[in-house]
C-alpha cells in the first residue's frame, strides 16, 4: 500500500493544506536547507509553524577568535532572523550542544511534552535513516523526533507530562526515499534569504558554490518530478502517516 493511499484512508490531509506544523532541526540552518521553500508557502497559506533547534550551534566556527558563547548568541540570533523570514510564529532553542555526548533518548524526552503541548497536525525534521547520513546530530535528532511521536500517543509514557497526542503525520526532510515533492519556485528566493540570513555559515566565499548546488538540486527535483517541460524547483519530503512508524517494513518503500 503507498503511503498516499494510507493516508486517504485515514483521511490525512495534503502536506500543504495542514494547519500547523511543528519542525525540528539538528543545527540552526538545517530547516531552511531541507525545507525553506515549503515552510514559506505553509505559513503563506495560513498554517502556524514553530521551530525547535535541538542543538545551540556552537560548532559552527573554527575562527578562534570566536568563543564558543559567542557563536551561540550569533546563531540563535541568525536563526530568529531566519524564521521570521519565513514566516514561522515561534522559535525555540532546546540547548543541546552542538556535537556533544547527549543522547537521543534525552532530546526524545524534552520532545514529547512539547508535542503534547503544541499538539501540530504535522512535525517535519531532517532524515536520520538517510543512507551515509554520519553527522551524529542529525541522526540523534531524526531518530528522537520519530520516537517522541510514538511515545507522546501512549498515556502511560512519560504519565503527566502533557495529554497524550498522536501526531497524524511527520515529513522527513534530506530524505533518500521521498514520495512528496513540492512546487517552492515561487518561494525560492524567500528560502535563499533566509540561508543568508544565517551568515556566519553562508556569508562566505563558498556562498556562490552553495546557493547554485541548492538551485540545481531544486531544478533537478523539479523537472523529473513535477514538469519536465517548464522550468521550476522543488524540494522532496517522506511524508509518513505517524502509524507507519511502528512495524510497518512497507514504510521505505510506501
Ligand atoms: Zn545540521
Amino acid at each position: 500500500m503507498t503511503s498516499e493511499q494510507i493516508r486517504a484512508l485515514l483521511n490525512l490531509p495534503d502536506m500543504l493544506d495542514v494547519p500547523s506544523a511543528l519542525v525540528v532541526e539538528p543545527h540552526p540552518d538545517d530547516n531552511e536547507v531541507g525545507a525553506g521553500g515549503t515552510i514559506k508557502k505553509l505559513t503563506e497559506r495560513g498554517c502556524h509553524v514553530v521551530y525547535f533547534t535541538a542543538t545551540d550551534g556552537r560548532a559552527g566556527s573554527e575562527d578562534p577568535s570566536v568563543t564558543a558563547e559567542d557563536m551561540v548568541r550569533i546563531r540563535m540570533a541568525e536563526r530568529q532572523q531566519a524564521s521570521a523570514i519565513l514566516g514561522v510564529e515561534g522559535s525555540y532553542n532546546l540547548g543541546f550542544e552542538d556535537g556533544g555526548s547527549w543522547s537521543e533518548r534525552d532530546l526524545m524526552l524534552t520532545l514529547v511534552p512539547i508535542l503534547r503541548q503544541f499538539r501540530p497536525a504535522l512535525v517535519m525534521t531532517v532524515d536520520p535513516w538517510a543512507p551515509y547520513e554520519s553527522h551524529p546530530d542529525h541522526v540523534k535528532t531524526g531518530r528522537a523526533v520519530a520516537a517522541a511521536l510514538i511515545y507522546a500517543k501512549n498515556g502511560v509514557v512519560l504519565k503527566g507530562q502533557g495529554d497524550p497526542y498522536e501526531v497524524p503525520q511527520i515529513a522527513f526532510y534530506g530524505s533518500a526515499w521521498p514520495n512528496v515533492f513540492v512546487d517552492v519556485t515561487e518561494t525560492w528566493e524567500s528560502k535563499l534569504a533566509a540561508l543568508q540570513a544565517h551568515r556566519s555559515q553562508f556569508d562566505t566565499p563558498l556562498w556562490p558554490m552553495l546557493s547554485a548546488y541548492f538551485g540545481a538540486e531544486a531544478e533537478q527535483l523539479y523537472h523529473e518530478q513535477i514538469d519536465a517541460n517548464r522550468p521550476g524547483k522543488a524540494e522532496a519530503f517522506k511524508l509518513l502517516a505517524s502509524m507507519q512508524m511502528h512495524f510497518f517494513p512497507e514504510a521505505m518503500r510506501s
